[in-house]
């Protein structure tokens, strides 16, 4: 398969060359040249496959720099402790609606599908072409401590987190500040989610590969997490589908879960439409409703991972060449979008509670509530995190829930962070005493 860049339909490039480019220069990104659309006896010939077979066929269509029998191995690794039934947990809601629960991997949350097998990739590559890798990841969450986890004990790979100084749930910041290993670094900004990613293009632009070391990030422009993705979009998709071809609900950060779902789309799988749903920061539903791209501020709302300002996912979309003549036609085609308030966030938690004795995370609440208000059939909702991570902000709006805590371990383990200013000379001069 080939790429092009979003910018310029003339640079075009391989898998291999987009693999190792995360942040490439001109700041441009690239998507697939043409995505093979599956034949429907190709699909469905898939149906019985088990994930680690399902996810091999499907990532083979993108990957092609390295042997089958590698990437298989790969693939198998990464999921060898995962219980499918847990992990891909489809369940039904009502009106023949379902909740996609994909919070339940090692660190709860759906990034650690697609994160670990690429943990398990850049391991193989940093000692097959002899190099240190330095990874950078900037979360507004769940990303760092599924980074952490995913590439903890590498020998050859340092990992360095950003995460925004108190604008994480004090549960999100001991899953990625307890886990103490030589090779991770955990880096405290005092700035938002939009800064640490600031800073990490910098570095890029301030420290350069060369025959030792490597430079990556991994956050969810990463092609590789795209692939991941949307391997469970074409697995539920089929898994569900009896007649009718299904949509699946998103809430949607930085827009690569939805990109992903948008590529199982695109492959042939039954998905008719794609939900994005936000929250106050709510770009994407001004873009998709009403093709407005304006640059917001930032509000701090109850569900921090998806306080994105501007999803970088969702650009890669907009300014392909290959969509571009009928843009906005293409993506109305696929994408309808919600945005749900603070306050109702609120609400709906309560409400879910009282009414189905459950608890929601404040990110899958918005695609509830979505759903709710629309009452249509035939909808995915996916969970993305653990109501668990945001405790004391649920426990405020129902104080007498009982809840058995069974993550009081965090609490009881050393935290292990630096706190950073956005003085990029400090910064800057802690990383390279790392290299
Ligand atoms: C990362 C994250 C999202 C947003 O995912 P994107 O791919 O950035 O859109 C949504 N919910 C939770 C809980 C997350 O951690």
């Amino acid at each position: 398969m080939f790429y092009n860049s979003i910018n310029n339909k003339l640079d075009v490039k391989k898998f291999s060359d987009i693999f190792f480019s995360n942040i490439p220069k001109n700041k441009t990104l690239f998507f697939p040249f043409k995505i093979l659309k599956l034949k429907k006896n190709q699909i469905f010939s898939l149906k019985n496959l088990n994930y680690v077979n399902f996810a091999f066929k499907i990532s083979r269509l993108f990957i092609n720099n390295i042997s089958e029998e590698n990437l298989y191995n790969i693939i198998n690794k990464s999921y060898f402790n995962f219980n499918f039934n847990l992990v891909l947990n489809i369940e039904k809601i009502f009106n023949n609606n379902f909740l996609l629960n994909l919070n339940n991997g090692p660190t709860l949350t759906f990034k650690d599908i697609a994160m670990i097998p690429l943990g398990n990739i850049l391991n193989f590559f940093s000692k097959k072409i002899n190099k240190k890798f330095l990874i950078f990841c900037a979360t507004s969450g769940d990303t760092g401590s599924s980074a952490n986890n995913s590439f903890k004990n590498f020998e050859k790979i340092k990992l360095f987190t950003f995460y925004p100084f108190n604008m994480i749930s004090n549960i999100q910041r001991k899953q990625i500040t307890t886990l103490i290993k030589n090779n991770i670094k955990n880096i405290s900004i005092l700035g938002n989610f939009d800064t640490s990613q600031f800073l990490i293009k910098k570095i890029f632009e301030n420290i350069k590969n060369n025959k030792k070391i490597f430079l990556i990030s991994v956050n969810s422009i990463n092609w590789f997490r795209i692939i991941f993705q949307t391997i469970y979009y074409c697995y539920c998709s089929l898994n569900v589908y009896k007649n009718n071809y299904v949509n699946f609900i998103i809430p949607s950060g930085n827009f690569g879960n939805s990109l992903s779902a948008f590529i199982a789309k695109k492959l042939g799988f039954p998905i008719e439409k794609i939900i994005t749903c936000t929250n106050d920061n709510n770009f994407l539903d001004n873009f998709i409703k009403n093709n407005i791209i304006k640059n917001y501020s930032l509000k701090k709302t109850i569900s921090p991972s998806i306080d994105i300002s501007i999803p970088s996912n969702f650009l890669r979309l907009v300014n392909n060449n290959n969509l571009k003549n009928n843009q906005m036609n293409n993506i109305n085609k696929s994408f309808f979008s919600d945005k749900i308030n603070n306050k109702i966030i609120i609400n709906s938690i309560e409400y879910f509670y009282n009414k189905y004795k459950k608890i929601h995370d404040p990110h899958t609440i918005t695609s509830l509530t979505s759903l709710i208000k629309n009452e249509k059939k035939n909808n995915i909702v996916v969970s993305t995190s653990y109501p668990i991570k945001f405790i004391f902000a649920i426990k405020k709006i129902i104080p007498n829930l009982k809840i058995k805590l069974n993550i009081k371990k965090l609490f009881l383990l050393n935290e292990k962070y630096k706190i950073f200013s956005q003085n990029f000379n400090i910064l800057i001069n802690f990383i390279k005493k790392q290299l």
